[in-house]
C-alpha cells in the first residue's frame, strides 16, 4: 500500500468535503469512516482526485496508510466521538504521530485533550465555511503547539480561502486557542444572522415587501458596506421557490431555527471571562424562544398579534444604516471577548489576524473585515466601536438604529438582538451609569458596601448600617 501524506478520519457533510480538497490540493490522503460503505461510495464518486485518495476500512489499514511521523485528521461530531477515536487511535500511533481535531470542539474538550495528549502531538483546529468552505476554501483557526501546527501549515494553508495572496489559516495559540476563536465566530454569526433576520421581519411585516422584493433589498445592500456573505444568501433565500410546490420557500420554512450549541457556549464562556456579549446572548435567546411555537400561538390569540404596518415609519435606508451600526457593534463585543481570553488564558491571541482569517472562507466573511483587521493592527487593545474608523461609522449610523429600534417597538416588531446592541453602544459612551443604585441596594440588604466617587477607599456604607 503506499502512504499519503495525511489522514482524514470521519467522511460526513464536513469530511468528505475536506478530503475532497486536500486531494484537490495535490496531497494524497488515506481516509477511514465508521460505516465501511460510505469510505466505498466516497472513493467511487471521487472522480478525477480518487487517484489520490486510500480507502480504508479497519483503523489499522487507516494508520498503515500514512505517512510517519502521521497526521490525523479527524472530522467526527463534538463531544464524545472526539474522545472516543483518540482513545482507538492513541495505542496504534508512534509518539510523534499529530491528531488533529478539525469538528467545532467546545475549547474547554481541547484544552483537556491537549493536556491529556502530554508529550503527543494535539492540534484543535476550527473549521468554518460550511461544505462549500471545506471543500474549496474554509477558514482555518488553529489551536496547540506552533511546531505542531507548522507541521501540517503546508497542507492547511494549501486548503484555505485566499484573501488576495493571504491564505485564511493561522495559528491561535496554545492549546483550545483554535477552538475559542471559532466559537466567537459563531457566536458572532448568531448575532451576525438575527439582525438580518429582524431587519426581515420588518421589510416583511413592519413595510408588508413580498419575498422577491426583500430579497431585491438584499441584493442591494449587497453592493454597498454590508457586503457579506450572510446578506448575499439571505436574498438567495428570500427569492427562492419550493421546488414541489413553486410556492415562496420562506413561506413555507417553519419559524423555529436549530442550534449546534456553539453560540450557547460563546455566551456562556463571555459571562465566566466578565466580557458579555449582548447581541450574541440576545440572538442564543431567539433562538431559543422560536423554537416555542405553540407558546407563541397562545400568546397571539391572548393579546392579539404584535407586528402592525409602519405606514411609512421608516425607510429601507434607515435599515441598511441600523444593520450597519447593529453589526459593528456586535463585532465589536466578539473582538472584546477575544481580548480577554487572551488576557485571561495568556494566549496572547493574533487580533488583527483574527478579523484576517474571517475575510474569506467563512460564513461571517464581509468587506467590513478589511477595515476591522486594519483598526486592530493599529489599535488592537481598544474596543473596535472606539476606532477611529468605526467610530465614524457609528456616529453616522447609529440614529437610524436607534429610530429603526424605536419604531420596531411602538409597532410591536421584536428586534432583540438590535435593541440590545442599541443598549450597548449607549452603555458604553454613558460616562456616569446607575450602576451606583445598585451598589446603594447591595449594601442596604448586604452590607456589601461601596466606593465613593469623592473620597478614596472601599467599603463604604450607607446610613442604614447604624
Ligand atoms: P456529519 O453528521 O455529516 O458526519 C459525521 C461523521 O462522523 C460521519 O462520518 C460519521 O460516520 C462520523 N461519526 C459520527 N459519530 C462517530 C463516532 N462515534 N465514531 C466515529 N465516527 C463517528 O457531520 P459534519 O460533517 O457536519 O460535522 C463534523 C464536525 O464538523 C462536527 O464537529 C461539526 O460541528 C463540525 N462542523 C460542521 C459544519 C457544517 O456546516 N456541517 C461546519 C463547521 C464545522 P458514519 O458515516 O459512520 O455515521
Amino acid at each position: 500500500m503506499t502512504t499519503s501524506e495525511i489522514g482524514l478520519l470521519g467522511l460526513g457533510t464536513m469530511g468528505a468535503a475536506l478530503a475532497l480538497n486536500i486531494a484537490d490540493h495535490g496531497f494524497d490522503i488515506a481516509v477511514y469512516n465508521r460505516t465501511t460503505a460510505v469510505t466505498r461510495d466516497f472513493k467511487r464518486d471521487a472522480g478525477d482526485l480518487s487517484d489520490r485518495i486510500t480507502p480504508t476500512e479497519s483503523l489499522q489499514d487507516f494508520v498503515a496508510a500514512i505517512a510517519k511521523p502521521r497526521a490525523i485528521i479527524l472530522m467526527v461530531p463534538a463531544g464524545d466521538p472526539v474522545d472516543q477515536q483518540i482513545a482507538a487511535l492513541r495505542p496504534l500511533l508512534d509518539d510523534d504521530d499529530l491528531i488533529i481535531d478539525a469538528g467545532n470542539a467546545n475549547f474547554h474538550d481541547t484544552n483537556r485533550r491537549a493536556r491529556e495528549a502530554g508529550d503527543k502531538p494535539f492540534l484543535g483546529i476550527g473549521v468554518s465555511g460550511g461544505e462549500e468552505g471545506a471543500r474549496f476554501g474554509p477558514s482555518i483557526m488553529g489551536g496547540g503547539k506552533k511546531a505542531s501546527w507548522d507541521r501540517v501549515a503546508h497542507i492547511l494553508t494549501a486548503i484555505a480561502a485566499d484573501h488576495e495572496g493571504t491564505p485564511c489559516a493561522t495559528w491561535m495559540g496554545e492549546e483550545g486557542a483554535g477552538h475559542f476563536v471559532k466559537a466567537v465566530h459563531n457566536g458572532i454569526e448568531y448575532a451576525d444572522m438575527q439582525m438580518i433576520a429582524e431587519v426581515y421581519g420588518i421589510l416583511r411585516d413592519g413595510m408588508g415587501l413580498d419575498n422577491a422584493a426583500i430579497a431585491a433589498v438584499f441584493d442591494r445592500w449587497n453592493a454597498g458596506p454590508l457586503k457579506s456573505y450572510l446578506i448575499e444568501i439571505s436574498a438567495r433565500v428570500a427569492e427562492a421557490k419550493d421546488t414541489d410546490t413553486g410556492r415562496p420557500l420562506l413561506d413555507i420554512i417553519t419559524d423555529a431555527a436549530g442550534q449546534k450549541g456553539t453560540g450557547r457556549w460563546t455566551a456562556i464562556e463571555a459571562q465566566h471571562l466578565g466580557a458579555p456579549v449582548p447581541a450574541i446572548e440576545a440572538a442564543v435567546a431567539a433562538r431559543n424562544l422560536s423554537a416555542a411555537r405553540n407558546l407563541r400561538k397562545i400568546g397571539e390569540e391572548m393579546y392579539g398579534a404584535a407586528p402592525q404596518p409602519l405606514d411609512g415609519a421608516l425607510s429601507e435606508d434607515q435599515l441598511e444604516q441600523a444593520l450597519i451600526a447593529g453589526k459593528i457593534i456586535c463585532y465589536a463585543q466578539g473582538f472584546q471577548m477575544i481580548s480577554a481570553a487572551s488576557t485571561q488564558f495568556g494566549w496572547k491571541l493574533p487580533l488583527p489576524d483574527i478579523a484576517r482569517v474571517w475575510r474569506e472562507g467563512c460564513i461571517i466573511r464581509s468587506v467590513m473585515l478589511d477595515d476591522m483587521a486594519t483598526a486592530l493592527t493599529q489599535t488592537p487593545d481598544e474596543n473596535l466601536m472606539f476606532a477611529a474608523k468605526f467610530a465614524d461609522d457609528l456616529k453616522a449610523n447609529h440614529t437610524a438604529l436607534r429610530q429603526v429600534v424605536a419604531q420596531a417597538a411602538l409597532h410591536g416588531l421584536a428586534v432583540p438582538a438590535l435593541s440590545s446592541g442599541l443598549a450597548y453602544f449607549d452603555t458604553m459612551r454613558t460616562a456616569r451609569g446607575t450602576a451606583n443604585m445598585l451598589q446603594g441596594q447591595r449594601d442596604y440588604f448586604g452590607r456589601h458596601g461601596f466606593e465613593r466617587l469623592d473620597r478614596d477607599g472601599k467599603d463604604y456604607h450607607g446610613p442604614w448600617a447604624d
